[in-house]
């Protein structure tokens, strides 16, 4: 009988596999209904490694994002894995800038102290295409190759014995004493049950769909993961003009359009914030969003218009909302007061959940010993 079965093979699954199998020595499988990990959220995303000034004190998202931070660096370092520590500003309007301090305070107290206050002529000084806006800098934010850390995560947690069953779907569970009777379905129609000591459901955009099927009254009780879609434009003329992230002032629903970079210096803008119907899972990026995204990043990026903007792709958020009221922190709960302890669902998952992956099992690991 395995140890632990985790469900979803997405960058979150797959570390949290790792730490188990690799660092606890435990017996893991990890079941996956597509045929490849990562196919989901993870290789959809901005591919940034955030500080984390950003979320409330206090939250799971805080305290998880800096744990992750810096134990996704020394992983990526210590494995020779590619990522950048290429820092980031955030740009504001000179009538807004009580709100970079805002930033910076709830940074200061989240315990990222390493933010700095730059000045508008200074911010030209580095780029004469940025307005001359003020701005904070976060030297400790970076980027990555979501791909290849999935890859070594993955490698080194089969070397170490655990199993990865892709094409195979958790359709059911049934709790059998202190056990878990699971149903695994393959995407031939074939099903097989497997008894598991704990589980972890970490299915991304179908996390509150596995937990309803596990048994779990959530979507009775109001929850729902609303599909925020974020689209993204290629800027090929910008590529290499940049060495840092460049953002704008964060809003209630995201992080706002920013400059992203990949580890090739080239130019992308996203995400933008689209709620899909329910259940819908659309990556097509509409051409005439260019004119929004133009407006957006004209605010801090003026000369934007010299420049020709491609559609590229897009990713889907899985926000987490109970009621009609957005639940703005990761959920992850050991389900010991509906019955079934060792079985943890991870709702909401959205970002930073790239950062924090690194983080989740040895938290997880501390809500069962
Ligand atoms: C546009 C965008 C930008 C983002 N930018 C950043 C960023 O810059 N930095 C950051 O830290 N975070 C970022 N995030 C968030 C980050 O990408 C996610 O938090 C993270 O990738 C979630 O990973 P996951 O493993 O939970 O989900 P996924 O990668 O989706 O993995 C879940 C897996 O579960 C599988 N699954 C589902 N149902 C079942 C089932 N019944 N049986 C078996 N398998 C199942 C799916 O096929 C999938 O492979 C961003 C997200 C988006 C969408």
């Amino acid at each position: 009988m395995y140890d632990l079965v985790i469900i979803g093979a997405g960058v979150v699954g797959l570390s949290i596999a790792q730490y188990f199998q690799v660092e606890r020595h435990w017996q893991c499988l990890v079941v996956e209904k597509e045929e490849q990990f990562g196919q989901g959220i993870s290789s959809r995303n901005s591919e940034v490694i955030h500080a984390g000034f950003y979320y409330a004190t206090g939250s799971l998202k805080a305290g998880l994002c800096i744990e992750g931070k810096n134990r996704l660096y020394s992983y990526l370092k210590r494995n020779n894995l590619p990522f950048r520590r290429c820092g980031k500003y955030v740009l504001a309007p000179p009538d807004r800038t009580s709100e970079l301090e805002r930033l910076q305070t709830q940074g200061r107290i989240n315990g990222v102290d390493d933010l700095e206050w730059v000045g508008g002529r200074q911010v030209q000084g580095l780029y004469r295409e940025l307005a001359p806006h003020p701005a904070l800098h976060s030297p400790s934010t970076g980027i990555l190759s979501v791909d290849a850390l999935m890859h070594h995560l993955a490698g080194e947690f089969r070397a170490a014995g655990g199993d990865l069953a892709v094409k195979t779907a958790f359709t059911a569970m049934t709790p059998q004493g202190e056990e878990y009777v699971l149903t695994l379905t393959s995407t031939s129609g074939e099903a097989v049950s497997l008894p598991a000591q704990r589980v972890i459901n970490a299915a991304g955009l179908g996390a509150l769909e596995v937990a309803g099927r596990a048994g779990f009254d959530y979507k009775e009780r109001g929850y729902r993961l609303g599909h925020c879609k974020g689209s993204y434009f290629r800027v090929p003329g910008a590529r290499r003009k940049f060495h840092h992230l460049i953002y704008p002032l964060p809003t209630p629903t995201s992080l706002g359009i920013h400059l992203r970079l990949d580890l090739q210096d080239e130019v992308r803008l996203g995400p933008d914030v689209e709620y899909l119907p329910d259940g819908i899972v659309d990556y097509t990026v509409d051409p005439a969003l260019e004119r929004e995204f133009r407006e957006r990043v004209r605010e801090y990026w003026p000369k934007i218009d010299g420049y020709d903007l491609e559609p590229d792709w897009a990713g889907i958020r899985p926000h987490l909302f109970v009621g009609s009221k957005r639940y703005h922190d990761f959920h992850i709960v050991d389900e010991r007061d509906a019955g079934c302890p060792g079985w943890v669902n991870m709702l909401g998952i959205d970002s930073p959940g790239l950062t924090s992956a690194l983080a989740f099992g040895p938290y997880i690991n501390g809500l069962w010993t």
